[in-house]
Formats: C-alpha cells, structure tokens, sequence
C-alpha cells in the first residue's frame, strides 16, 4: 500500500512490533480478535491509539507468521513506513521468494489448470521477480508491486495444494537468456494473458531487447481462452473522456489542446496478429505527438479490462472513438498463459513451454 493513512490489522497469533535496523522491541500484542488499526498522526505511526517512536517499523507475527491487512492474509511480515511529507505511510509485505510466488502463481492462473502450465508459470514468475529487484528494488523501500503493473500477489488466499506443488517442484528455478555482453543472466520474463496467436517482440512494448523475448507464432491458445478474450467486440470510449485520461497521465499532450485525431504510427510485423505499436495524437491547436500503444492503452482503460489488447483498428466515430477487430488480452509479450495451458493440455512439459515462449533460453537453478 502506498501513501496509506490508515489500515485494519489483524492477526491469529501474537505480534511484535521491531525496529527494522535495531531490532529493539518497541511494543508486542496478544492475539487479536477484532482489527486494530494503524493510523498517522504528526509524522509518527500509532498501532491501536498507541504512538510508535519509529518512523520506520516492522511487524513480525508469531507461529503460523501469518497476518491480516484490510482483511486479506498475507505470510511474513510488514513493514510500515512514514513517507518523508509525514501525513502517510507505506505498507510492505517481507515475504521470502516462494511463498511469494505462491501468492503469485495462484492469482495468475486457475490452480485447476495443468500441472505443467502452473510450473512455466511458477518459474517465469520467479525469474520476472527477481529481475525486478535487482535492476529497481536497490534504491527503494520494495521490490515488486502486488498488481499487473508488476505481478498479481493476493497472498494466502491465492494458495492451494495444486499452487504450492507448482511452486515446489521448480523451487529455485529461473530462466537465463544471453545478453548483449555475452553473458547469461536472467531478463524479465514477461508474460500476458491471451496472445491472440501470436507473442509481442518486447522492444515493440517495453523497448527492451532480449533475444528470449522475440515474438513467436501461438497456436495454443485460441482453444483455451474465453472467446471474447481471443476476439474482442468493439469498445468505445467518448473523445472527451479520452482526451482528459491522456492529458491527466501525460502533462506534455496539453500544448495538444484537445486529442482530435488518433492515427497508427507504426505497428508490429506479424499481419493479421500486427499490434499497434505506437500512435500519433493531433491536437485542437494544430500540434501533434506519439505515444507507445501500451501506454496509449492503459492510460485510458487503466484496468485493460474492455481495450484487452493493441491488436485492434481505430475508428473515428464522430464524439466518440472506437476500437475494433481486437484480439488477445494483455500486452503479448512472453509467455503466453492460455497458450502455456493449450500446449500443457497437448502434452507438453514446463520445459518445453518456457523454452518455447522464450526462444534460445534455459532453465538454471538460483540454489
Ligand atoms: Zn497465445
């Protein structure tokens, strides 16, 4: 949670409250039935009424290491942060990897899916997280977001025994791939809901250049997703809902005066599975700029939930724009999970999935 002023508390076990680089005990709780709160005032952090003398602190639960945050369980601990205006706080989980994916593996698919797709899941997951905290997670209070913008964590309630299998059975495996200096490491193995039938080169989305993340034909998937993921029927949003959604997000389209025409600037190679890649706006005073599609989409379907994809036509419909002939869900890089469930269905093993969906790498252990 970021900037929080308050959140609910609760946990099945007792708890303690630590300094995170002292370690000194700055106060310790009963089990607690009912929620408490945590809430902020004048800069410091107070836990049911009672102020804490640290800016910074960690709540560690006892046995079973098990606590409850706006009414969701989560295993670790957390980590409570004022932010440096003072009238806010953050919330971090601190969760070792695996019970990590965990949470991940089963927000992201159906744990009745096949054992195999659940494993590629498992292993792309862990590799992506990884990648993440290494390049960003240094200079800041966390390492990954719970939501699509990183990957979906819901913590225990995501758990089953058919998830903790998957996670178990690939414990400590992630993908490497050859970078530009030759060396092999691992790259963020990017994944996406519905491909559509065919994968996204990721340079074309996120400018990244990894061999592993070229685009590749997906005929698996088409039998696996919902129909009106892997065709979409048309969406319509109202010019000016689009035009206050762009100039919100991105301050620099407002010499553009109001978004009047949207054009594809360029797209992707692979014809009829072509996504926009990016797209020019022309504006009400005459000027113009681009955005990456990706972007374009999300900025103003933020949930991605009706524009499922860049896979689609534009259509200018007098007060409104539309989008049509869409396929595929998500931004279709990497791993597609559909497709990964279509080929473990025909048979197919973790292996043979990842290493298809991320051509030229390999499985390594990080243990
Ligand atoms: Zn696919």
């Amino acid at each position: 949670m970021e900037d929080a002023t308050e959140c609910a508390l609760k946990t099945g076990s007792s708890f303690s409250i630590i300094h995170p680089q002292t370690q000194i005990l700055e106060g310790y709780f009963g089990q607690i039935n009912e929620p408490i709160k945590a809430t902020i005032s004048a800069g410091r952090i107070a836990i049911a009424g009672r102020q804490l003398k640290s800016k910074e602190v960690i709540i560690v639960p006892d046995a079973p290491y098990i606590f409850n945050l706006n009414g969701n369980d989560y295993r670790g601990k957390l980590k409570l942060t004022v932010n440096s205006s003072g009238d806010s706080f953050d919330a971090v989980n601190l969760v070792p990897l695996e019970p990590y994916l965990a949470g991940v593996v089963g927000a992201e698919m159906p744990d009745y899916w096949e054992p195999a797709a659940l494993q590629a899941q498992a292993i792309a997951a862990r590799t992506y997280c990884l990648y993440y905290k290494r390049q960003f997670g240094r200079n800041r209070n966390w390492d990954v977001q719970k939501t699509q913008a990183n990957q979906v964590y819901l913590g225990v309630i995501a758990e089953s025994a058919q998830i903790w299998e998957a996670v178990n059975r690939t414990c400590g495996r992630v993908l490497v791939c050859k970078h530009t200096d030759g060396s092999e490491d691992i790259f963020p193995a990017y994944y996406s809901s519905t491909c559509g039938g065919h994968t996204e080169n990721s340079k074309n989305v996120f400018g990244d250049s990894f061999e592993a993340l070229a685009g590749v034909p997906c005929p698996y998937c088409q039998d696996v997703a919902r129909p009106n993921s892997f065709f979409w029927p048309m969406v319509q949003f109202d010019k000016s809902y689009v035009t206050t959604k762009l100039l919100q997000k991105y301050p620099k389209l407002k010499r553009l005066g109001k978004i009047t025409n949207i054009t594809v600037a360029k797209q992707s190679e692979y014809e009829e599975f072509s996504r926009l890649t990016k797209v020019k706006l022309k504006g009400s005073t005459g000027k113009s700029d681009f955005l990456k599609a990706e972007d374009f989409r999300l900025t103003i379907d933020p949930t991605g939930r009706k524009l499922k994809s860049t896979i689609c036509q534009i259509i200018n419909m007098g007060d409104k724009w539309a989008f049509s002939l869409g396929r595929g869900w998500g931004h279709g890089v990497g791993m597609c999970q559909c497709g990964a469930q279509g080929m473990a269905r025909q048979g197919k093993n973790a292996k043979q999935i990842l290493l298809y969906y991320y051509p030229g790498s390999k499985i390594v252990s990080v243990h």
